[in-house]
């Protein structure tokens, strides 16, 4: 069976990480986003085991205790964490699992899977990265500031991703990260890997050229 491949995605808050990952998804089949667990509150809007799996504290220390996650982290003084199950699942089924999380968890996947992709957005300035925040109105005015102060750190990080998108203009940047990922799909080590029919590159016995 074709293994896929993982593809690790981080970007401070207000980068427009999440509205680039679902055009990507619309863009290309065959690509699964890991539904990662929070014990943030959900958002408006957002729903249970779509956008995350909602869990108390305690579910999740106990998740962690018996080593659920691939990757867990503190981000915005919430914890969240992948599923290791779920990804490995997807993977050995072939498809290609997309990782929308921060930094920290980026580098244990990368501990843990030299071959990921990794991916940073970045915002085209601090003042559209502020007016992003502001103008979505999803957080208060602390987590807004806790956002921003983390979005310094975290954008320190992006020497150690292997691809780095600034999201300026919308279509452009979701152009480079199909870009991204189609590259990675015609590496010459995965489609030999593939169920590709090297008999098919050979002259058969009705060639024109053996005649
Ligand atoms: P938000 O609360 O805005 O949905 O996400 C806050 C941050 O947590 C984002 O940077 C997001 O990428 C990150 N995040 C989401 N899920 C996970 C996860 O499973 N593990 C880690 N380490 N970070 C995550």
């Amino acid at each position: 069976m074709d293994r896929g491949d993982l593809f690790v995605i981080s970007a401070p808050s207000g980068a427009g990480k999440s509205t680039l990952c679902n055009r990507l998804m619309e863009r290309l089949p065959g690509l699964v986003f890991s539904v990662s667990h929070t014990t943030r509150p959900p958002r408006k809007g957002e729903v249970d085991g779509k956008d995350y799996f909602f869990v108390s504290e305690k579910e999740f220390e106990r998740l962690v205790t018996k080593g659920k996650f691939l990757e867990w982290a503190r981000v915005h003084g919430h914890f969240y964490g992948t599923s290791r199950d779920h990804v490995m699942e997807f993977l050995s089924r072939g498809m290609d699992v997309i990782l929308d999380i921060d930094v920290q968890g980026a580098t244990q996947v990368r501990e843990k899977f030299p071959g990921a992709v990794t991916i940073f957005i970045l915002p085209p300035s601090w003042t559209v990265l502020e007016e992003r925040l502001l103008r979505r109105g999803s957080e208060d005015m602390d987590s807004v500031r806790v956002r921003l102060r983390n979005a310094l750190k975290e954008m320190e990080e992006v020497a150690n991703y292997t691809y780095t998108i600034v999201n300026d203009k919308l279509n452009e940047a979701t152009d480079n990260l199909v870009a991204i990922v189609v590259a990675v799909r015609c590496r010459t080590a995965r489609v030999l890997a593939s169920k590709i029919d090297m008999t098919a590159l050979h002259p058969g016995p009705d060639s024109w050229f053996l005649k």
